[in-house]
């Protein structure tokens, strides 16, 4: 759905208005530890109205245009703002059961999930499957009106603070075929799930190991059709990539101008090399910008094209570009001893935050796989 520009203009006011009146202060940049204010933040925005924006207003929604969306919460990133504590739910589970969920399905979730009630995880990653998906080894079982499943995931996000995951399990005969994989919706208190939360080398605790043993899923909680569940899970990882494209700029472009800032304030600020860099990064920045200017295009006209390898891979590269900067300038040795700039433990953490990129949502060595094989037509190679 287009939307009006003058339509959009008096939108982004009135948010920045709210945002400004109503946001919390900054939050404890550890996940575990900013939680419950998170999600009472999630809550307030949920109650005035705020999320869900272009989701269908019959279940919880706002039924504007994806571009609301992506207005309001550059206008949070602008303010500086703490992010709803679900956004995982928000950015990519969410939008996946407006897709394929049934009425029932939606009507059942959406709400929850949209308040915060509920928070959701993203069970796909196995010890010996991740880049190849297609070789997952849990396996969900039809037993009458259940599923039984069993298996491990590993890497999931926010899993010791969820109360329902999005699985990927085997059906089937077990073989890598993928219409053998199924989709489904898992209360994390269900009975045989263990989580254990694993330490990032930031040092926070993001994302768990997550065992399931004997879990029974009811059969109503397959997203999708039973076995179809690989188109559902290719929707998921679409929108990990396009639209957390858009949100990662707003944040690394409102991180930068703070080290800029910072650098001002500091005895780097006339050193040339500081300055030929800081015009470096902010040309990567502006080119970075105008990827994102065409994914709002696209995700206006709902149709997102399949560069978002690309654009994933841009992003990587520049933030790790600007956070390895921004290391240059705090470490123990600035710049050969030009000079130091305060704020040092946050530039350090968002430089070993930035390295995760390469890993996340497809790795940087599949996303060029991507690239050369689809965008370029490139041969496979031979079997
Ligand atoms: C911060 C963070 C959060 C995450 N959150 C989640 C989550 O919530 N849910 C979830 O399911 N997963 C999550 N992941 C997991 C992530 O999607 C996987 O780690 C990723 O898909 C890679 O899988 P792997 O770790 O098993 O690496 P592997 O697939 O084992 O790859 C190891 C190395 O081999 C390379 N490689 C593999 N295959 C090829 C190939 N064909 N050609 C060239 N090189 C290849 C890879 O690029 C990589 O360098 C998260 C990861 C991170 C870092």
């Amino acid at each position: 759905m287009a939307s009006d520009p003058a339509d959009l203009a008096a939108f982004r006011d009135e948010a920045a208005r709210w945002i400004a009146a109503e946001a919390p202060d900054p939050l404890p940049h550890d996940l575990t530890e900013a939680f419950p204010a998170a999600r009472a933040w999630q809550r307030k925005l949920f109650d005035a109205g705020w999320l869900g924006l272009s989701w269908p207003a019959e279940y919880g929604g706002r039924g504007m245009s994806p571009v609301h969306q992506i207005v309001f919460d550059e206008e949070l990133t602008k303010a500086r703002a703490p992010m709803p504590a679900g956004t995982v739910s928000l950015e990519v589970i969410g939008p996946t059961i407006v897709r394929f969920g049934t009425d029932a399905q939606k009507k059942a979730l959406i709400r929850p999930l949209l308040s915060g009630e509920d928070i959701w995880c993203q069970g796909f990653s196995e010890p010996d499957a991740g880049s190849d998906l297609a070789a997952l080894r849990t396996r969900a079982v039809r037993r009458g009106d259940v599923y039984v499943v069993n298996g491990r995931k590993v890497w999931t996000t926010m899993a010791h603070l969820s109360t329902w995951c999005a699985l990927l399990a085997k059906t089937g005969d077990g073989s890598r075929a993928s219409r053998n994989i199924t989709y489904l919706l898992v209360p994390m208190d269900s009975p045989g799930i263990s989580v254990r939360p694993l330490a990032e080398m930031t040092g926070d605790v993001s994302f768990s190991e997550v065992t399931f043993d004997d879990t029974e899923v009811p059969a109503d909680n397959v997203l999708g059709a039973a076995g179809g569940g690989w188109l559902v899970a290719m929707s998921t990882l679409e929108f990990e990539r396009g639209p957390y494209v858009l949100r990662r700029y707003a944040e690394v472009r409102a991180m930068f101008a703070d080290l800029v800032a910072d650098l001002r304030a500091s005895s780097l600020a006339c050193d040339p090399v500081v300055t030929r860099r800081i015009g470096e990064c902010d040309m990567l920045l502006e080119a970075l910008r105008a990827r994102c200017d065409r994914i709002v295009g696209e995700i206006a006209h709902e149709a997102l094209s399949n560069r978002s390898s690309l654009d994933k891979l841009f992003l990587e590269y520049v933030s790790q570009e600007i956070f390895g900067f921004a290391l240059d300038c705090t470490g123990p040795n600035p710049l050969g001893s030009r000079g130091t700039v305060p704020h040092s433990p946050r530039w350090a953490r968002e430089y070993l935050y930035s390295r995760a990129a390469s890993i996340y949502g497809g790795t940087t060595e599949i996303q060029r796989n991507i690239v050369a094989k689809r965008l370029l037509d490139l041969p496979m190679e031979p079997k």
